[in-house]
């Protein structure tokens, strides 16, 4: 996907400079002119991240010298052949993994059926609106389903911890054939916006058509079709059935019927660790000005983010999917229950910056919920979102209201409920709650001692201001659906391949993304024929 073919490349240099020569073309080229002793050259930036450890913020560039020739293309765009008389293959979900297993499907000439549950991002739009306006939740279209998953409507950040740059790489240039920022193969920590998110999903959805994949939206797979120990189709809430050899299983971590499915028809799945927490709301100049430092108000550089991390004698306190310039998203999955997230814009420009920060949850945490075998984390769950709906203060008697709990900071470190609250992004509205309360005990006291410690490493940090609102609960799958680790076929069942997150196999838009790749890659070496 990247251009590899040969250029005049004499070298690839590295240079450090300000915010002000980085941010100009001109600049940019006379610093590079001092380090080569030349000006007859074309240049191109591969990498582009920011130190800002010390008082002069630096930007690190890696950058490509071109002579005599123009600089390559970015990316070579990939050509998807038609499919439509191929072999058929379902993919359950069209978050991450479902988008990028069709499109490796595609290329590799198998053509993907897909059902999703939700709407498209237009008509999901909307659903959205009315969570916020009128405190509804639909349970098939909402902030994690719909088309492109819950990664439509996130940050839109891209960065993984995968290991395999060639996999990555892949994946951020098909998101920019498909319309994303070229920028995202050359930031440290990419991100793409939820403003500009939905169309390249549109993009990519259109590429899956065009090329005879097919599409079922406000499809929800009830059931499997299982004959000796093989997965030969799927049926969805009004009969109808969908038959191939092999489906790709891509239904998020947010769809509990799944796993109640899974676990009720005896298919192997098993508990697995998450995290559990709040998310905490800041100013953003607070956040830059701790971060920057006296460069704070550089208009240069990008709103400013953290990534903390604390270990207590039994629990890993983190952040996590930190949104600088952000807004907390109501991310619950039914009527009921409260469940934070956040995104933000492509320009991060809200007045706020928030993050999650949770607390691992381990087997001993789980000790009352035994009882529930390998779904003990999702009860775990289940049952301390549904607390926060109550914590609210919303209509249990109807499942009705998005109210969420809310405590300063500075009240949460002293076990006090706040007599009054600071403006936050959250747009369903806020109710002052003990949020000590809202977890046992042990779970409070981690994320309080985790809290006090970011306090020390970010002086400002338990600012008054700064609010926390419950329940940041939905980090990662409770569940684990085996698999083996050659095939990636499950343990149990043949032609089934769990996939992306819900599985366990993936954490975050482009981990998932990979995931579902390898999976498509799995099920297409079943069609290769054998040398
Ligand atoms: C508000 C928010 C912000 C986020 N920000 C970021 C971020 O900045 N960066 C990042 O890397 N990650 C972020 N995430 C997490 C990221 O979105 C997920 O890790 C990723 O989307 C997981 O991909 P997936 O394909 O495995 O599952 P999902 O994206 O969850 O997709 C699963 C799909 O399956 C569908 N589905 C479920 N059940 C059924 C069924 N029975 N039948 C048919 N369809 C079904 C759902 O409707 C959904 O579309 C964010 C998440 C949220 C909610």
């Amino acid at each position: 996907m990247k251009d590899n073919t040969t250029h005049f490349l004499l070298k690839t240099i590295e240079l450090i400079l300000t915010p002000e020569e980085a941010a100009n073309d001109t600049l940019t080229r006379k610093c590079i002119e001092s380090v080569i002793n030349d000006s007859h050259f074309e240049y191109q930036i591969i990498k582009r991240s920011i130190d800002a450890r010390n008082n002069q913020i630096k930007i690190n560039l890696k950058v490509n010298l071109y002579f005599s020739e123009p600089v390559p293309n970015r990316i070579i765009p990939k050509v998807y052949p038609n499919v439509s008389d191929k072999p058929k293959v379902n993919i359950i979900g069209f978050g991450p993994a479902g988008m990028f297993a069709a499109l490796k499907l595609i290329e590799n000439e198998l053509c993907p059926v897909i059902i999703e549950r939700g709407k498209d991002v237009r008509s999901r739009r909307r659903d959205l609106a009315a969570i916020t306006k009128n405190q509804i939740v639909d349970e098939n279209s909402n902030y994690c389903f719909g088309e492109g998953g819950a990664g439509t409507y996130s940050d839109g950040k891209l960065y993984t911890r995968s290991k395999k740059r060639g996999d990555v790489d892949e994946i951020l240039a098909t998101l920019i054939q498909h319309g994303a920022d070229e920028n995202i193969l050359i930031d440290a920590h990419p991100h793409i916006g939820t403003n500009k998110l939905p169309r390249v999903v549109q993009a990519i959805r259109e590429t899956i058509l065009k090329s005879g994949g097919k599409i079922h939206f406000k499809t929800k797979m009830v059931d499997f079709i299982i004959e000796n120990n093989t997965l030969i189709g799927i049926t969805d809430q009004n009969g109808l059935n969908y038959f191939a050899e092999n489906t790709i299983l891509a239904t998020g971590h947010s769809a509990r019927d799944v796993f109640y499915l899974l676990h009720n028809k005896k298919i192997n799945i098993e508990s697995k660790p998450f995290a559990i927490g709040v998310r905490v709301e800041h100013q953003q100049s607070l956040i830059n000005k701790i971060q920057y430092g006296r460069n704070s108000a550089n208009d240069l550089l990008p709103p400013a983010s953290y990534k903390l991390v604390h270990q207590t004698k039994n629990h890993g306190v983190f952040s996590f999917c930190m949104c600088p310039g952000g807004i907390i998203a109501p991310c619950a999955t039914a009527p009921g229950e409260i469940v934070t997230n956040g995104w933000s814009p492509s320009k991060r420009n809200n007045t706020f910056s928030n993050s999650g920060i949770v607390v691992t949850i381990n087997p001993d945490d789980l000790i009352e919920y035994k009882q529930y075998g390998s779904l003990a984390g999702l009860k775990f769950q289940e049952t301390i979102e549904k607390k926060a709906f109550k914590a609210g203060k919303n209509d249990e008697k109807n499942n009705f209201g998005q109210i969420a709990p809310a405590q300063r900071l500075t009240d949460f470190l002293k076990n006090k409920t706040s007599t009054s609250l600071p403006e936050c992004s959250y747009n369903p509205g806020l109710i002052s709650a003990p949020i000590h309360q809202l977890f046992p005990k042990n779970i409070t006291e981690a994320l309080q001692e985790g809290f006090k410690e970011f306090g020390k490493k970010m002086y400002g940090f338990l600012s008054e201001d700064a609010i926390i609102v419950a329940v940041e609960s939905r980090t990662s799958s409770p569940v684990k659906i085996p698999r083996h680790r050659e095939t990636l076929e499950h343990i149990e069942i043949k032609g089934f391949y769990p996939s992306g997150e819900g599985a366990g196999f993936a954490g975050g838009i482009v981990s998932a993304a990979i995931d579902g790749q390898n999976c498509a890659i799995e099920i297409s070496k079943k069609y290769t024929p054998k040398s």
